[in-house]
């Protein structure tokens, strides 16, 4: 080998190694490169969302800051109420619902607070609260709530909408007054039913018989018609009695008497009434059927003493005794309970009038039937004398007054009176009968 090719050789050998180096510098180099870019990508990704979290973050916090310092929301609920039909209406309110700093201050002088406005708007300023159930029906009706001019006005300029009112309705509920429907019956809220009465619910007015069935159809009751459609709901009420049209009482005195039912099928017949005043011991399992008629006529079972005495000789006693003997036996043997009082003889003194505990009802056309005992008699003084408003004295206890009664019924019905009880008639011309009063007459 000469000395050329050996520094050729080591030349060679020498780039080798610097090639090897190089290679390897660069493997390393290369390898050195990528995981820094990788690392370089990762801390930046971290960085990144870092900073978007700390940013978001910031940025939340400091809405959140914002809304504070800018808007206060108070719910303004109107508060729901629960009432019967026909009772007062409650007192409407509502009431506010706020968290945060009550301190706070809302107005442009920096002295109005949060608390005095929520103080203010709890003790009702500021609004109006509306309602269309009028406490009479049953149902559910809103409450409504209205801002009044000045608070909108304040809410949007004053306050420069710092302040934000949320309102809510609320419900009135009318239940009504008696109880509530079990199917066809009506149950009161003591769990009753209701019985010969009528109910209001739902703005119409039903009846219950003594079953407490709810009427349909016709009903007679009294000196009244009615009239209910199919659901039961009261359609007409056609009262006989007119105010305003000539009307007298007829009064049977001293009986029951034999021929009573006669007399009942003659007033059935003519649709008119009558007041029986009727003696206590004339009272029995017999006479308590008539008694029961007399009610379903639509006439007047009252007490006229227990044994027909002058009760001004009398003392308070007896009269005391006289009375309530009579009334509890028309009550326990007929079912009905008297209302008024005929005196025997007309007979009356301050001892009677305070110790009788009734109207007392005299009368104004005297026909003197127990004494003529003449029917033809007894008819022509009625009709020579009638006037609107009479109380006409009689007795069913005579064979006559039946006889005239069958003639004097039809011919004052067709002379355009309508004949009416005693307590009808007083009813008619608007007086309460008095216990102690006496009355003679129910003139216009
Ligand atoms: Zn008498």
């Amino acid at each position: 080998m000469d000395k050329q090719q050996r520094k050729r050789r080591a030349a060679a050998k020498k780039r080798m190694r610097q090639h090897v180096r190089d290679r390897k510098k660069q493997i390393n180099i290369h390898s050195y490169g990528s995981g820094k870019w990788i690392k370089g990508i990762l801390i930046a990704a971290m960085l990144c969302f870092l900073s978007v979290f700390v940013l978001t973050a910031t940025d939340t916090l400091n809405q959140q800051q914002a809304d504070e310092q800018k808007q206060i929301i108070i719910d303004l609920n109107v508060q729901s109420e629960t009432m019967l039909a026909g009772e007062n209406l409650p007192q409407l309110k509502a009431k506010t619902s706020f968290s945060g700093d009550e301190e706070r201050t809302i107005d442009a002088d920096g002295k109005y607070t949060v608390k005095q406005l929520l103080q203010e708007l709890n003790q009702g300023e500021g609004y109006e609260l509306s309602c269309e159930g009028d406490g009479m029906a049953e149902g559910e009706f809103p409450i409504q709530i209205a801002l009044k001019d000045d608070l909108t006005k304040k809410l949007d300029a004053d306050w420069g909408g710092e302040v934000k009112l949320v309102t809510y309705t609320g419900v009135l509920t009318v239940k009504n007054k008696v109880g509530t429907w079990d199917g066809k019956k009506f149950k009161r809220y003591d769990g009753t039913y209701v019985t010969d009465d009528f109910v209001e619910s739902q703005g119409s007015r039903y009846y219950f018989n003594s079953n407490g069935d709810m009427v349909t159809g016709e009903l007679k009751k009294g000196y009244s018609i009615y009239n209910f459609d199919q659901n039961g709901k009261l359609v007409s009420e056609t009262n006989l009695i007119d105010p305003a049209k000539p009307m007298v009482a007829i009064t049977y005195d001293d009986g029951p008497g034999k021929r009573t039912n006669e007399l009942l099928d003659v007033l059935e017949e003519n649709k008119a009434h009558a007041t029986f005043f009727l003696l206590g011991q004339k009272m029995n399992n017999s006479t308590a059927d008539l008694v029961k008629r007399m009610a379903q006529v639509g006439s007047e079972a009252a007490n006229h003493s227990w044994s027909h005495p002058q009760l001004t000789k009398k003392n308070e006693e007896e009269i005391k005794k006289q009375m309530e003997d009579t009334n509890n036996s028309i009550v326990n043997l007929g079912g009905v309970t008297p209302m008024t009082f005929r005196p025997p003889y007309g007979a009356i003194n301050d001892m009677v009038r305070a110790n009788v505990k009734m109207p007392l009802i005299l009368w104004s056309v005297d026909t003197l039937d127990w004494k003529t005992k003449d029917a033809k008699a007894t008819v022509d003084h009625v009709m020579n004398n009638v006037k609107d408003g009479d109380i006409i004295l009689m007795h069913d206890v005579h064979d006559s007054t039946i006889d005239a009664s069958k003639e004097l019924i039809p011919k004052l019905i067709e002379a355009g009176y309508q004949l009416v009880t005693v307590s009808e008639m007083a009813a008619a011309r608007g007086i309460t009968l008095e216990a102690g009063q006496s009355y003679t007459e129910f003139w216009k």
